[in-house]
C-alpha cells in the first residue's frame, strides 16, 4: 500500500489538523496496526461547524452548473484513484480486493450521479387563486450538514450523503467510523482537488463517536443531520436531534427475508442467495438475513445452496480467489458464533461443516429446519450464517417476512406473474428485489420503512434530502 494514501488527522477547513489523543486504525485481517489516528478535540469540532458554515454561505453564489463539474472531476479523480481506493479498503476493512474495487466504483457512481442530478433541483410554478398572484416554489440547499456513517461501506456509504449535499449547495461535516477513516479522508483529500472549496467536507476522526454525534446534534449552525448505522443508535440520534428540529435521514438496520416459491427458477435463487448473503462477509444491511422456502422445493434448495456454499473461499482480501474477507473486528465475530450456537441449541440443524478458523474469520454456515422464533431469524447476523426456514402457502411466506420491526429491502424468486405483483406490493418493504439479490444502485432511491428508517439515498429522490422549498408568492399590484 502506497502511504500516501494514509492520512492520520482530521481534515477541517481544507487543512489537516492534529487533535488531542490517539486511536488505533487496525487492519481486521491480522489485527496490526495501520496508523494511529489523532483524535479530533471538542474545540476542533465547533472549528469544522463554524467552517463549514462559511463555506455553505460560499456556495450559495454558485451555480447548479458549477457545482456539477467540481462532482464531475471528484468522480474522475476517484476512478482515477480506484486501485490505490480499493487496496486502501481492503487494508481498513477487510473486504476482498475485487469487492473494494467494486464499492470503489459503486461509490463514485453516486459522484456521477449527482454531478448529472446537480442542475435538476427544479422548482415549481402553481396557478394562483387571484388574478395578481403569482406564485412559485424555489428549493435551495438545507444548510449545513452533519453526517456520521458506518465501517460496512468506507465510500460508498460517504459519496451517497456528499455528493447530493454538495450538488444540493450544502456544505458537511463527516464523522466516519473509527473503523475505517482512512477511506474517508482520502475521499476528503480528492474531493478537495477536485475544486470543494474550504470548509465544504471536513472530516473529524474519534473512537468517540458519541461525544462528537452529541455536539454535531445540539449544533444549532447544523441543519441536517444524516446517519447510517444500527437501529438502535439511529434512534438515539433522532433524539438528539430533536432539540433543534433537524432534518435528518436514517438508513438503518435491516433483516432482510429471501422468498423462494414452488415457480421459481432454483439455480437462480441459489445464485442470488449467495451473491447477496455472503457480499462483504455478510455486513451488510441489506444482506439476505433469512431464506424462506416454499416446503415443497426446501430439500432440492438446501442442496444447490451446500454444493455453493462448500465452493467459498475463506481469507484475507488481499488474496487472490477469496469471496470471505474477515469480520470487522473480535466481537462481530464472538456475536455470530452466539447466534449459530444459539441456532443450534433451538433446534436448527447444521449442513456440511462447521469450521473454525482463526482470528476475525469466520467460515461460511449453512443452517436448515430455522424457524421465525429463533434468535437468528430476528436480529441482523452480520457474518456469513445462511439460514432456511420453510413456509406452505405465500399467506404464511408474507406473513413470516413482514413479521419483524424492520422493513428494509427484501427479495423474492417466482416466475408466476400474478404472485410477482401480490407478493411485491405485499411486503413492507422500502426495497424489493424480483428474481435479482443484489439491488444497490445509484440511480434508485435506497431506504427503509418501519424501523429501517426515514428517507432515501440516491435516485433522484436523494437530492431532495438535502434541499428546502420556499414557496414565494407575488403580488403584481
Ligand atoms: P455498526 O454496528 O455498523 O458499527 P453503529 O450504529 O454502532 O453500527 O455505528 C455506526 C456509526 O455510528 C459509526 O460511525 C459509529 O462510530 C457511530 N456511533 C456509534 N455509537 C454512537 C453514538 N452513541 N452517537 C453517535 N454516533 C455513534
Amino acid at each position: 500500500m502506497d502511504s500516501a494514501w494514509i492520512f492520520q488527522h482530521s481534515f477541517i477547513d481544507g487543512q489537516w489538523l492534529k487533535g488531542e489523543g490517539e486511536f488505533a486504525v487496525t487492519n481486521p485481517a491480522d489485527g496490526s496496526e495501520i496508523v494511529r489516528a489523532s483524535r479530533v478535540s471538542p474545540s476542533q469540532v465547533e472549528q469544522a461547524i463554524t467552517s463549514a458554515q462559511r463555506a455553505f454561505k460560499g456556495l450559495k453564489t454558485t451555480t447548479a452548473e458549477q457545482r456539477s463539474e467540481v462532482l464531475y472531476r471528484w468522480y474522475e479523480l476517484i476512478m482515477k484513484h480506484q486501485h490505490s481506493l480499493a487496496e486502501l479498503m481492503t487494508l481498513e476493512q477487510g473486504k476482498p480486493l475485487a469487492e473494494s474495487q467494486g464499492e470503489v466504483a459503486y461509490g463514485a457512481g453516486f459522484v456521477k450521479w449527482f454531478a448529472e442530478q446537480a442542475k435538476r433541483s427544479y422548482g415549481e410554478i402553481i396557478p394562483a387563486s387571484k388574478p395578481e398572484h403569482r406564485i412559485s416554489v424555489i428549493k435551495q440547499g438545507v444548510g449545513v450538514v452533519a453526517g456520521i456513517t458506518p465501517w460496512n461501506f468506507p465510500i460508498a456509504m460517504i459519496t451517497r450523503k456528499v455528493a447530493p449535499a454538495y450538488a444540493a449547495g450544502c456544505s458537511f461535516v463527516l464523522k466516519p467510523s473509527e473503523h475505517t477513516p482512512l477511506c474517508a479522508l482520502a475521499l476528503a483529500h480528492l474531493a478537495h482537488q477536485a475544486g470543494f472549496p474550504r470548509g465544504a467536507f471536513n472530516v473529524l476522526l474519534s473512537d468517540d463517536a458519541k461525544a462528537v454525534g452529541e455536539q454535531l446534534t445540539a449544533s444549532e449552525t447544523v441543519r441536517k443531520f444524516t446517519f447510517t448505522g444500527s437501529t438502535q443508535v439511529g434512534s438515539q440520534l433522532l433524539k438528539q436531534c430533536a432539540s433543534t428540529i433537524k432534518r435528518t435521514s436514517m438508513e438503518l438496520g435491516g433483516n432482510a427475508p429471501l422468498l423462494v416459491f414452488a415457480s421459481a427458477d432454483l439455480d437462480k435463487a441459489a445464485d442470488g442467495i449467495i451473491a447477496s448473503k455472503f457480499r462483504n462477509a455478510g455486513q451488510t444491511c441489506v444482506c439476505v438475513n433469512r431464506v424462506l422456502a416454499d416446503e415443497r422445493i426446501a430439500d432440492k434448495l438446501l442442496a444447490k445452496l451446500q454444493q455453493r456454499v462448500a465452493k467459498l473461499k475463506v481469507g484475507p482480501g488481499t488474496e487472490e480467489g477469496v469471496n470471505i474477507g474477515p469480520l470487522i473486528y473480535p466481537q462481530a465475530k464472538t456475536k455470530v458464533n452466539e447466534l449459530i450456537d444459539s441456532a443450534l441449541q433451538e433446534g436448527a440443524t447444521l449442513v456440511g461443516e462447521r469450521q473454525s478458523l482463526e482470528g476475525n474469520f469466520v467460515a461460511p454456515v449453512l443452517l436448515s429446519n430455522v424457524t421465525s422464533e429463533m434468535r437468528i431469524s430476528r436480529e441482523e447476523i452480520f457474518g456469513p450464517v445462511l439460514t432456511v426456514a420453510t413456509f406452505k402457502d405465500e399467506r404464511q411466506a408474507l406473513q413470516q417476512a413482514n413479521d419483524t420491526p424492520y422493513g428494509l429491502a427484501a427479495y423474492f424468486y417466482s416466475q408466476d406473474v400474478a404472485q410477482i405483483h401480490r407478493v411485491a406490493e405485499t411486503l413492507e418493504y422500502g426495497m424489493v428485489g424480483i428474481n435479482e439479490g443484489l439491488i444497490s444502485n445509484p440511480v434508485a432511491p435506497f431506504g427503509g420503512v418501519k424501523q429501517s428508517g426515514l428517507g432515501r439515498e440516491g435516485g433522484h429522490q436523494g437530492l431532495e434530502e438535502y434541499l428546502e422549498e420556499k414557496y414565494l408568492c407575488l403580488n403584481l399590484d
